[in-house]
């Protein structure tokens, strides 16, 4: 591992403060690298870690993925997220050459006109790529397909996610963290009893994505489902998205392929139904995304198949499903104060609620909590009173 790709220590803590990070996921394993890099002393505690067989209740190893942002002006917040953890992943990239993420390029179709900066209207989510993208250009009318207003093309980021959360896992323990599985916890004080030396950590990180559904609890968290089709086709190297229009109340239409470097494979979508917990690949859904990923891109047929060829020709691998931790008002990223079973208060650092954007929004969210943690004590330690209303 390259020592340059990782973040000088913010603060030294002399003693350590420490923290107990609860989930193993990308939110997790991001916030104790940057909590070990700003000099806690962590431990992280989880049901569910990296490289276990996949699990529905573990969202991160079924992702794409891809960095494609979807913040429009009305939530500058996660545009700023997005567009700091676009920076990190490209430092990341340039610096160490083993790091499973890939520079790739990346054409959006919109079939309703988006707004571009200006007087009076938020921008839209291309004109907000712009500002950070690589090799950012917007499609000419005549390069737009049938029932495509707007576009563009760009350099984008791919995430092979089962290599990286691995990765992650290796500088957690590389900085001198520790992981723990633990059943499935009743409550998060319980996760200072998964281990005796937990017992007198100082503050605990909530990462538990939809398992903060019940563990907090959130009422307003929810899964939004997502069904895949992988399929084989190592000359596939760029991506494509078609967004739908806006719908009143329900998340957009959409397509997309992501290809996976180094697999040969391309992840098919998408579909996005809220408060849908099915686990199970549904046989109509996996046709639908079939017929438009092929529309979208005829070259995922082989070779040998593109005259007259069929969905019935595509290499599948797989059909995939997994539930996206959404939040109604996104990102959680907040203080409380928590009461340990030895009657204690510590602070209790929320960092869930990620959606369809955890991997893209990590890095930032990582920092935000880490920030959130350093603010929840006064000068001499103590925890202060509902953390000092921290909340970003
Ligand atoms: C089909 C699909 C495609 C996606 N594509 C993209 C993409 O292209 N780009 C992108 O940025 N994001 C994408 N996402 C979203 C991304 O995968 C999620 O936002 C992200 O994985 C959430 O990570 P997390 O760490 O919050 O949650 P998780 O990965 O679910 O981790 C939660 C952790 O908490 C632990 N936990 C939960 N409850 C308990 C409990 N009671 N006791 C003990 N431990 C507990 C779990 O064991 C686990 O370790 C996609 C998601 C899906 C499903």
């Amino acid at each position: 591992m390259a020592s340059s790709q990782r973040t000088p220590p913010v603060t030294q803590l002399d003693p350590p403060r420490h923290a107990v990070v609860v989930g193993a996921g990308v939110i997790g394993l991001s916030t104790a690298i940057r909590l070990l890099e700003a000099g806690y002393r962590v431990d992280l505690v989880a049901r569910d870690l990296p490289g276990d067989p996949l699990s529905i209740e573990f969202t991160s190893p079924w992702a794409g993925a891809h960095h494609v942002s979807v913040a429009n002006g009305a939530d500058m917040r996660l545009h700023q997220f997005d567009a700091r953890t676009f920076k990190v992943m490209s430092d990341l990239i340039r610096s160490d050459p083993d790091v499973p993420l890939f520079f790739a390029k990346q054409t959006e179709y919109r079939e309703e006109p988006e707004p571009t900066e200006g007087p009076g209207q938020h921008a839209g989510q291309l004109a907000l790529m712009s500002r950070y993208h690589p090799n950012f250009r917007w499609l000419a009318p005549g390069e737009l397909p049938t029932g495509i207003a707007c576009g563009a093309e760009f350099t984008c980021i791919l995430i092979h996610t089962p290599d990286y959360l691995a990765y992650l896992v290796g500088r957690v323990k590389h900085l001198g963290g520790r992981i723990h599985r633990c059943g499935a916890l009743a409550s998060l004080a319980a996760a200072l009893e998964v281990d005796p030396s937990l017992s007198s950590a100082d503050l605990v990180i909530n990462c538990t994505g939809l398992g903060a559904r019940t563990l907090v609890p959130d009422a307003k968290v929810f899964p939004t489902r997502g069904q895949l089709v992988i399929v084989e086709a190592p000359w596939i190297s760029q991506g494509i998205t078609r967004l739908g229009p806006a719908r009143e109340g329900q998340p957009r239409v959409y397509d997309y392929t992501i290809p996976r470097p180094k697999t040969g494979h391309v992840v098919l979508g998408g579909c996005a139904e809220q408060n849908n917990w099915d686990p199970n690949p549904r046989a109509d859904m996996t046709r639908r995304i079939k017929e438009r990923c092929l529309a979208l891109q005829p070259e995922l047929l082989p070779p040998d198949k593109r005259t007259g060829g069929t969905i019935d020709d595509l290499r599948v691998v797989r059909e995939a499903v997994g539930l996206r931790p959404t939040r109604e008002g996104g990102i959680r990223l907040e203080v409380e104060l928590l009461r340990t079973a030895a009657g204690r208060e510590i602070p209790l650092v929320h960092n869930y609620g990620h959606g369809g954007y955890g991997f893209q929004s990590s890095w930032a969210s990582a920092e935000a909590a880490v920030e959130l943690a350093g603010r929840s004590f006064d000068g001499s330690g103590m925890a202060l009173d509902r953390a000092g209303k921290a909340r970003l």
